[in-house]
């Protein structure tokens, strides 16, 4: 089927709720991609963080194609293998205690919105539920997680959304102060905000907010949906920034393609949750777990430190082309925002898609890169020398 005939079909039978690519894309191989017209590009997008290991892996599509022959879903009723290796690998990883597998970033961030306000519950009784989270910051798309993402133009048309969430500014302990107050039991927060324009936040800031959350028993909710499993060059960001979470979020890139979410907790969050206080009929499905042990084998270390060295790399090609369009460079690891100038993020990425290299954007005028994790010398350097061509 060429483009126009797919557009046709998805414009009469698909509700259009998303800004998409005038492009489509058939396959994939490393960090490249092809049109069904065989035009090539090169991918730094990962599908928003997603396809880690990239595109047409083989151990992964193995490990999925294995446990489909062997057993595709069960629910969560009975024990499975795959779930019980993933969770024994990811949580000592993470060094945190015990996880919980959903399907989703919305899904986790739910879960574990859930779980503070039971912690609280629990130990104080009732009125001590709000949560503070940042202004731009992004975590779902649920009307729950709606109101907990800290940007007003989320909060039209659906109400009425969940109450209890309050916002600072982010890298403000004055403006956190002002929102703090005896209903509290939560802040929750990105360390790099994603969607909000790659932003990361400081660390001594985020040490601060750390040491407020100890003293006043305020739970302290890390949301790594884009961050974790390796995107920042660590397993997860927070391991860069000196803290340790009471509870943290994955999604996007844990199984590398397959829809899986969930969260973990430290010692002290274990026993909130209990038999019948949340669930999921599809979380930690064997395919899903699957093809996440093969994401988790695959990050050791020497595959971390590497990631690291390509974003730096990248990072700095970028900075060196001396571009007029550029206006600053963010990012940790394959995680990166480049600040747009002289046209607008979203012009940019046309022109660059138009050349051979699909790119993100993110906040008002940020171009965003998250190339596989996997990606190549040689893809990089084809990928910047695109951005060479377009942004001289
Ligand atoms: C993408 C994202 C989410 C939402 O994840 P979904 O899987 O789309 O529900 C939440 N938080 C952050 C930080 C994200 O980047």
């Amino acid at each position: 089927m060429d483009f126009s005939a797919m557009k046709a079909l998805d414009e009469k039978y698909v509700l259009q709720t998303y800004g998409r690519n005038q492009v489509a894309i058939d396959h994939g191989k490393g960090a490249t991609l092809w049109d069904p017209q065989g035009k090539e590009y090169i991918d730094f997008t990962s599908g928003i963080g997603v396809c880690s290991l990239g595109y047409a892996d083989g151990e992964w599509a193995k490990a999925i194609y294995d446990q489909a022959m062997k057993l595709g879903h069960i629910s969560n009723l009975f024990y499975t293998e795959p779930y019980a290796k993933l969770a024994s690998k990811l949580v000592p990883a993470a060094n945190m205690a015990a996880a919980f597998f959903g399907n989703s970033g919305a899904e986790a961030n739910e879960g574990m919105i859930k779980l503070a306000r039971k912690y609280s519950f629990e130990k104080y009784g009732q009125g001590r539920a709000a949560i503070i989270t940042l202004r731009n910051s992004f975590h779902g798309r649920t009307i729950t997680t709606l109101k907990a993402t800290g940007q007003d133009h989320f909060h039209d048309f659906f109400f009425p959304f969940t109450e209890g969430f309050r916002y600072a500014e982010a890298n403000n302990m004055d403006s956190l102060r002002e929102q703090a107050g005896d209903d509290v039991c939560g802040v929750m927060m990105e360390l790099i905000q994603g969607e909000g324009g790659v932003n990361p936040l400081d660390a001594d800031y985020v040490r601060e907010v750390a040491k407020l959350c100890g003293e006043k028993d305020w739970l302290l909710l890390i949301d790594e949906v884009q961050t974790g499993m390796g995107r920042t060059g660590t397993m997860f960001a927070f391991q860069q920034f000196g803290i340790s979470p009471d509870v943290v979020t994955f999604a996007k890139g844990i199984a590398g393609g397959l829809p899986f979410g969930g969260f973990m907790v430290n010692e002290k969050c274990r026993n909130v949750l209990r038999t019948g206080d949340h669930g999921s009929t599809f979380g930690g499905n064997p395919m899903s777990a699957a093809a996440a042990n093969v994401i988790m084998d695959r990050l050791t270390p020497a595959f971390l430190s590497q990631v690291a060295e390509k974003g730096q790399y990248l990072r700095d090609s970028i900075a060196k082309l001396n571009s007029p369009y550029v206006s600053g460079i963010r990012g940790m690891g394959l995680m990166i925002g480049v600040g747009v100038q002289g046209m607008t993020h979203k012009e940019l990425k046309d022109k660059l898609m138009e050349a051979g290299l699909l790119c993100l954007t993110a906040g008002k005028d940020t171009l965003r890169l998250l190339p596989p994790l996997v990606i190549s010398r040689e893809e990089i350097d084809k990928g910047l020398a695109i951005m060479a061509k377009v942004m001289r």
